[in-house]
């Protein structure tokens, strides 16, 4: 497997990740500004918290990058935490911060379905 294949798509993700919630956070704070003194907080509330959660999945996705940076220095990068066993090469070139094989994903997937209460 090429490691320093991976480790530079991973850093360059970290990267534009990084600036992104920068951008995200900085245009929330810009639109709070903006926002007329009679204008509806309701709206201002929406906005915000719009942006913020839009931060808060690139922060989930940053930190999962992180780990994969981590992985590849500890030499455990390619190997599904629940079983230790190889990820496929496919999937890694697709998701390459995972930490699962297919299998396990998709156990995990079902296991967070089961538990998401249905409307
Ligand atoms: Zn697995």
């Amino acid at each position: 497997m090429d490691l320093d294949k991976f480790r530079r798509r991973l850093l360059a993700l970290e990267d534009e990740l990084r600036q992104r919630i920068e951008r995200e956070v900085e245009s929330a704070r810009q639109t709070i500004d903006e926002q007329p003194a009679a204008s509806d907080q309701s709206v201002v509330d929406e906005l915000k918290e719009e942006s913020f959660l839009l931060a808060d999945n690139d922060r989930a996705l940053l930190a999962q990058v992180r780990a994969a940076l981590k992985r590849i220095e500890d030499g455990t990068f390619g190997r599904c935490v629940v079983d230790g066993g190889p990820i496929e090469e496919k999937r890694l070139e697709a998701v390459p911060w995972t930490q699962y094989c297919v299998k396990h994903q998709e156990q995990l997937e079902q296991t967070a379905a089961l538990h998401t209460p249905k409307l």
